[in-house]
């Protein structure tokens, strides 16, 4: 049960952090609480019961200190039933409520815990009352609960008193004025009396920020040496001769940005050095990253080697091949280029990867097919790949090349908006281009808000914009509105969003791979679920009602893969006027002639997902627009969404602040992004903490005459080496 939660050993209980504090010095009267202020309380139960009233089961439970008493409400809480006992000591935490039925306070949905009676022992008694107490996640099953932890860790603190080894340099540590790791780590589990409540919910203290510089800075240690690594390996020497400029200008269709020319001449300088190039180019929707990608791959191409792009979808792999190909005809070279998807028949297959393998074919443009397919590059130069792609890709490429030849560059684009800082810190062991500029001449495109009762005058405009000759997209939250429906959006809950009074409901999806932004809300009360419109239930009525005559399209996550072709292209082809769709149309598809981007409950998406819905729109030459459909109500957040979507259309921006509006840990669902689970940190709260364990570890490593004792750094290097083994594997790249 421990193993599944991750821990194996003494010291990952250790790491195991309280994930808040409660202060049980004072705990607080019932007569002087108002409502409207978080308190803790300590009281005696008088009664409890589950009741069932129409809506849901719901449990409450009275207790009280002399003659004063203070009702506590759980929603849908049966597993409550029986846990509480008149007499028992209960510890409660939480926001006090004024009561409509009496002069009484309630609380709504309180932490609790049942505290140590007279049949306890006195340690355990010591330790949760009149102190600062830490709670804990459950490491699964009550035996693993927060009293649990508190023992064990506690005995185990006491054991190890004075040999937990330090890890970090004696001086460092003085520089930066942190704790040591032993003090730290007894202070986070037992706050010494005094320290300050909100440090500690904040994760600030020294001792918090003691562990989380040491996680992050063994992280940064490791990246750093894999890019020394990286750059003492052999890799090509690309040229860059007059012929090869000549090349690129042949078939440039238009001027680059600045931003496009210093990105390529960061890539371009990475190519002709020694080394294997690994370098990340980020940059907005419609930043032009593609362009900038082929001229790398003509860089390779014009020094005789293979230049390989992997796309993640056929349909963006498919549309990447015959862009390339109307580009380079534009050549007065012939250059050869080949399209490999999972789905080409096995004799098409299979003769493709004869062209490449012979060498016969310079430019080469796939799926995953290219890894799993087994084709052998014959000289291999340059590999360009999604970052969806990227941890999967960067071990495995090796197996494209031949075995004796030099290693490849890589270039890896993501759309994604990560603040540079960040993305600094984070791709570590990649190298960083960013396109902050879009190519001239877009006209930005018209976001406006409209409130659902006024979805007529869209429709409208629907029909008007496709008697233009253009196309439109509306996009819902779900597939099918029905009971047992699963929303297609990996919903993480947002508490501000929730109804008053509503329990949390978490929305776990099993199946599909997990987003990278998941959508910041879902709706948390099921009955509203029914309020809820779908794609498929939205499809028929609109094609039969505010649509008939037009051709409308439908597409969702729910349709077999073959289905999902057709209708994509379909609508590329301007065969459908209006693709009714859930949010699988987020990733890349280029539609130019599509000019409307309608997005219904708009106030239930997530920010970085409703800018990518709207990069959608406004990639041809006409006006576009992205119509944010609201439903009646939006919460505080969803506000600020929305405003900034019709503010602003800076990914940057926007994922600025996503990151400021969303809880720490959901800007990166870190599993999906690739990156490593942290014990002890968190991206977003400890940003600056990152930047400052990426200094220290670049200065640790490259130091001539680093810092510590001998027996320090090797101490040092030994506490990486298990680090990286145990917790960042996932990072091991080529
Ligand atoms: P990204 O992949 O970054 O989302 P694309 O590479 O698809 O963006 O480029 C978006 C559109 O902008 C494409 O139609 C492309 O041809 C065009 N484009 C790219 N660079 C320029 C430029 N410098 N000037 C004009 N148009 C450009
Ligand atoms: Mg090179």
């Amino acid at each position: 049960m421990l193993s599944a939660k991750g821990i194996q050993t003494a010291e990952d209980l250790l790491y195991h952090l309280p994930f808040r504090y409660e202060d049980r010095q004072n705990p607080r009267s019932l007569d002087e609480l108002k409502p409207g202020e978080t308190a803790s309380v300590i009281a005696e139960v008088r009664g409890a019961a589950l009741l069932r009233t129409r809506k849901m089961p719901l449990f409450e439970m009275t207790v009280g200190q002399g003659r004063l008493a203070l009702k506590c409400i759980w929603f849908n809480a049966t597993y409550l039933q029986g846990k509480f006992h008149a007499g028992q000591t209960v510890a409660l935490f939480g926001k006090v409520e004024p009561s409509r039925s009496s002069s009484n306070l309630k609380m709504i949905q309180p932490q609790f815990e049942l505290l140590p009676d007279s049949s306890d022992d006195a340690e355990t008694r010591l330790l949760e009352v009149g102190r600062i107490t830490p709670v804990y996640e459950s490491l699964g099953g009550s035996r693993l609960a927060s009293r649990w932890q508190r023992k064990v860790i506690f005995n185990l603190l006491e054991s190890m008193r004075g040999t937990v080894p330090e890890c970090l340099p004696q001086a460092m540590l003085a520089r930066l004025d942190l704790p040591g790791r032993e003090a730290a780590l007894r202070e986070v589990h037992y706050p010494p009396e005094g320290t300050s409540l909100t440090q500690l919910q904040a994760s600030a203290t020294p001792a918090h920020r003691r562990l989380i510089f040491e996680e992050l800075f063994f992280l940064e240690l490791g990246l750093e040496l894999k890019r020394r690594r990286m750059r003492q390996r052999t890799g090509i020497g690309f040229a860059t001769t007059d012929k090869v400029r000549e090349a690129i200008r042949e078939v440039l269709p238009f001027h680059p940005t600045a931003a496009q020319k210093r990105a390529l001449g960061e890539i371009v300088a990475d190519m002709r050095g020694p080394s294997p190039m690994r370098r990340l180019l980020q940059g907005d929707v419609g930043s032009g990253k593609t362009i900038v990608a082929l001229q790398a791959m003509l860089v390779a191409m014009e020094n005789g080697y293979q230049a390989a792009l992997m796309a993640p979808t056929e349909i963006l792999a498919t549309q990447h091949f015959l862009a390339a190909r109307k580009l380079l005809e534009r050549s007065s070279r012939r250059y050869r280029i080949v399209l490999l998807t999972g789905s080409l028949d096995e004799d098409r297959k299979r003769s493709t990867r004869g062209l490449i393998n012979r060498g016969e074919a310079q430019l080469v443009i796939g799926t995953h097919a290219l890894i799993e397919e087994k084709v052998e590059f014959d000289r291999l130069g340059l590999v360009v790949v999604d970052e969806q792609h990227r941890f999967g890709v960067l071990q495995r490429f090796k197996l494209m090349k031949k075995p004796h030849q030099a290693e490849p560059d890589v270039l890896v684009m993501t759309a994604t908006p990560i603040p540079r800082t960040l993305a600094l810190s984070l791709y570590g062991d990649l190298d960083v281009s960013v396109l902050d500029q879009l190519p001239p001449g877009r006209t930005p495109i018209v976001t406006r808000r409209v409130p659902g009762e006024r979805a007529g005058e869209v429709w409208d405009f629907v029909r008007k914009e496709v008697a233009r000759k253009h196309q439109a997209y509306i996009v819902y939250p779900v597939i099918e509105g029905t009971k047992d429906d699963e929303p297609e959006l990996d919903f993480s809950h947002d508490p501000a969003d929730a109804p008053a009074e509503a329990p949390p409901r978490k929305a776990a999806r099993k199946g599909k791979a997990p987003e990278l932004f998941p959508a910041a809300v879902q709706e948390a009360n099921p009955a509203a679920k029914s309020g809820l419109k779908s794609a498929v239930e939205m499809y028929e009525k609109l094609r039969t009602g505010p649509l008939a005559g037009l051709r409308v399209g439908l597409l969702h996550g729910r349709l077999d893969p073959d289905e999902k072709e057709v209708i994509m292209h379909r609508f590329q082809r301007g065969e459908i006027d209006v693709l009714v769709a859930t949010t699988v149309i987020e990733v890349g598809v280029d539609v130019p002639n599509a000019t409307v981007m309608v997005v219904e409950h708009a106030e239930r998406f997530g920010l970085a997902q409703l800018h990518q819905l709207r990069g959608r729109v406004g990639r041809g030459a006409a006006k576009s627009y992205c119509i944010l459909i609201t439903g009646p109500r939006v919460s505080p957040p969803g506000e600020e969404r929305l405003n900034a979507m019709v503010r602003t259309q800076d990914g940057f921006e926007l994922a600025e602040l996503d990151l400021s509006l969303r809880g720490p840990g959901e800007f990166f669902g870190t599993r999906q992004a690739g990156l490593p689970d942290f014990r002890v940190a968190n991206l977003l709260r400890d940003r600056q903490l990152l930047e400052l364990a990426k200094q220290e570890a670049a200065h640790f490593a490259n130091n001539p005459a680093p810092e510590g004792t001998e027996a320090e750094r090797a101490r040092v290097w030994a506490r990486l080496k298990m680090a990286w083994q145990r917790r960042y594997g996932l990072l091991e790249a080529g």
